[in-house]
């Protein structure tokens, strides 16, 4: 098992490690920093510095097919450490701070729009979600409202509730296709304040200011019950 800092806290650039375990399906160690891809948002990429200088750059961050295992992908053609090397684990900030401000745009989306979510990716710059509705969306009032919510710098927190207590509240559960992790005891949920709380397990930026202005690039019909909206930094 490999402890997930990146789980508790989102600003966490590096941290020391000791390589477990080194297979073709990449590289596994006792603490990381890098998110590993899941919930549409994408794996971090960086480096392990080994104790000797040498830096593998890490590609790709994957869910092994085992318990809890993360694996670290590296690029072609880096040197290979082995188990019991001690490295420095270091994320691509900018292109993971890029994704945590898409990530949290997201959730601002979903207080904007009141429909279930059956889908949703997040990329560079750029992110969507799926809605199950009929309804005609307005692509300028989306963006209009979400940019007052960025402007108001609302709080972004996280919290824990029991399974017990998110099984009480089902309306909380805002994506329809996929289940928030249960049977570990408790759920983390992702809480602006006064705005958006449902169960996440993504990286989100401190307060909502920090994403910046958003465009509504477009709004897709995929179905009769599916309305796509794209949403993208304004820069
Ligand atoms: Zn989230």
């Amino acid at each position: 098992m490999t402890e997930e800092l990146f789980r508790t806290d989102h600003y966490l650039k590096r941290c020391e490690a000791t390589v477990t375990a080194v297979d073709p399906r990449g590289i596994q160690l006792d603490r990381t920093v890098f998110y590993v891809m899941g919930g549409g948002q994408p794996g971090d990429s960086g480096t392990l510095t080994l104790a000797g200088g040498s830096v593998v750059r890490i590609a790709d961050t994957r869910k092994g097919d085992g318990q809890g295992e993360i694996l670290h992908v590296p690029e072609a053609g880096q040197p290979v450490p082995q188990p019991g090397d001690k490295v420095v684990a270091e994320i691509d900030w900018q292109r993971r701070h890029r994704h945590m401000r898409i990530h949290t745009s997201l959730h601002l989306l979903c207080a904007v729009i009141p429909a279930g979510v059956t889908g949703g990716q997040i990329g560079d710059g750029k992110g969507r979600l799926d809605f199950d509705t009929q309804d005609t969306l307005d692509k300028d009032a989306i963006a209009e409202q979400v940019n007052k919510l960025i402007a108001e710098d609302h709080a972004v927190g996280v919290r824990w509730i029991t399974d017990g207590e998110l099984a009480a509240k089902p309306d909380l559960v805002r994506t329809m296709s996929v289940k928030p992790p249960s049977g570990q005891g408790r759920v983390r949920l992702l809480d602006i304040e006064g705005v958006d709380l449902q169960p996440c397990g993504g990286t989100h930026v401190a307060r909502t200011g920090e994403i910046g202005r958003v465009v509504i690039t477009k709004i897709e019909s995929k179905g009769k019950h599916n309305r796509r909206v794209n949403i993208a930094f304004d820069e």
